[in-house]
């Protein structure tokens, strides 16, 4: 495998490679353990001076394939795949800051993620502070205190659609010494490599476009590489672990020490590892993804046109769209395509937009974004739902906005829809 292919060619040839006689396509281990004459290897294995499979909570040849082509194509150094996008932030954030600690968020989140952040890890010692994405560097310095021990944002915030300034973010965490972790789920490493503009850590909801085809729940976490855990901020990197002997990770697997402790520590001990057969359809997933989201990105852009040309419409969110407030974002960032989904404001508020999912007849209403068919959702009755006004608003979401996940149909019968269902909502 070199690490000169280009994207395209990682996704196909990447992760996994067969030797002689074994089979062509990653296989599918459906086993729970793995066999051993010797109890000093075993031994070995638990004591992490030898590296190999023995149970999957902890990893599995499956999930390996798939972990190596996401950190390849992410240009990462590890990855661990977890059992959903929510375990993999979770997993991400708790590997490095734990209770009577905190951390600083870009307020636009998935809600999902908010609701992660702003009552669970409170309710574990975690606190979070949010912050407006848009509010210069000097504002979100100053929500950091002595004990913050990272900075997390999306790419493309969900629903609310505007692009991270890496730039900005990036200084930002670099000036107070923590790492940047991302959510890259909506532009996929076809369209965005935050490792490229300063991120250390990224994280996926694997359920999405990775997977592709709304099959699997799942999620991965992959490091970039390029954090200095040994800045004396980070003692449960370079201080032994009573759990394994008094092992120090950072000394012991260099680059690799952020991922070895989360799959070793909190995977061992909170188990939300990937089902086998998950890890393959994500990796079957990869393969497709650079031509899937080349088609997303167009037929969004083309809906999010027509859509601005309608009369029951009052406003068109796309960072595609020259209108967007993050176009400049989404040209520096973004520039093969801004990704699949698109919001939308709806005349006669909320009523209108129940009609309007309801009428769409070959856009289904769902729970969900990234697949290949095309899905429609009202996020301030759903998703976002256990969010106060307050936070919806903070989070993006108004009360007539209406999330496309626009699909790789073909884009005239996904506009007929469209037509067809805003006129009955009226
Ligand atoms: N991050 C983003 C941007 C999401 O859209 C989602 C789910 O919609 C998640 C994380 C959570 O992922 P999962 O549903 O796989 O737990």
């Amino acid at each position: 495998m070199t690490k000169d292919w280009r994207i395209e060619t990682q996704a196909i040839q990447g992760g996994y490679q067969p030797k002689d006689g074994d089979p062509r396509i990653l296989p599918i281990i459906q086993s729970t353990t793995f066999k051993f004459t010797s109890a000093e290897h075993v031994a070995k294995l638990f004591d992490l001076e030898a590296g190999g499979h023995f149970y999957t909570r902890l990893s599995n040849p499956t999930a390996e394939g798939f972990e190596t082509k996401i950190a390849a194509m992410e240009g990462g150094v590890a990855a661990m795949a977890t059992s959903s996008g929510q375990a993999a932030s979770s997993i991400a954030v708790m590997n490095i800051c734990q209770a009577g600690q905190h951390i600083v968020t870009a307020s636009t989140l998935y809600g999902g993620t908010y609701s992660l952040f702003a009552n669970t890890f409170p309710k574990m010692g975690i606190e979070v502070t949010f912050v407006d994405p848009e509010a210069d560097a000097a504002t979100i310095e100053a929500a950091f205190r002595p004990e913050t021990r990272a900075l997390f944002g999306e790419t493309i915030g969900n629903p609310g659609l505007n692009v991270l300034d890496f730039e900005k973010f990036a200084a930002v965490a670099r000036k107070k010494q923590v790492p940047l972790i991302v959510d890259n789920t909506f532009p996929t490493p076809y369209l965005c490599r935050p490792f490229e503009h300063g991120a250390n850590i990224v994280v996926h909801s694997a359920t999405k476009y990775i997977d592709g085809h709304a099959t699997s729940v799942g999620g991965v976490i992959v490091d970039g590489g390029n954090f200095d855990w040994g800045n004396g901020r980070y003692p449960e990197l370079t201080e032994p672990d009573q759990s394994y002997h008094g092992l120090k990770y950072l000394e012991a697997f260099g680059k690799l020490s952020y991922i070895v402790k989360a799959r070793v520590q909190l995977m061992r001990d909170m188990g939300a590892c990937p089902a086998p057969l998950n890890a393959f359809l994500f990796n079957l997933g990869l393969e497709t993804l650079p031509l899937r989201m080349q088609r997303h990105s167009e037929n969004a852009l083309a809906m999010a046109k027509y859509l601005e040309g309608h009369e029951a419409v009052s406003w068109v969110s796309y960072p595609g769209l020259e209108s967007h407030k993050s176009r400049e974002l989404a040209r520096k960032y973004l520039p093969k395509g801004a990704s699949g989904v698109l919001t939308f404001g709806i005349k006669g508020g909320a009523e209108a937009g129940k009609k309007f999912m309801e009428s769409c007849a070959l856009i289904a209403l769902v729970v969900h974004v990234g697949d290949a068919r095309s899905c429609v959702l009202h996020p301030a009755s759903t998703t976002h739902r256990q969010l106060s006004a307050e936070q919806q608003v903070a989070s993006g979401v108004t009360a007539d906005l209406i999330r496309l996940s626009v699909g790789i149909e073909h884009i005239d019968d996904l506009i007929a829809d469209v037509e067809q269902a805003l006129g009955k909502s009226q």
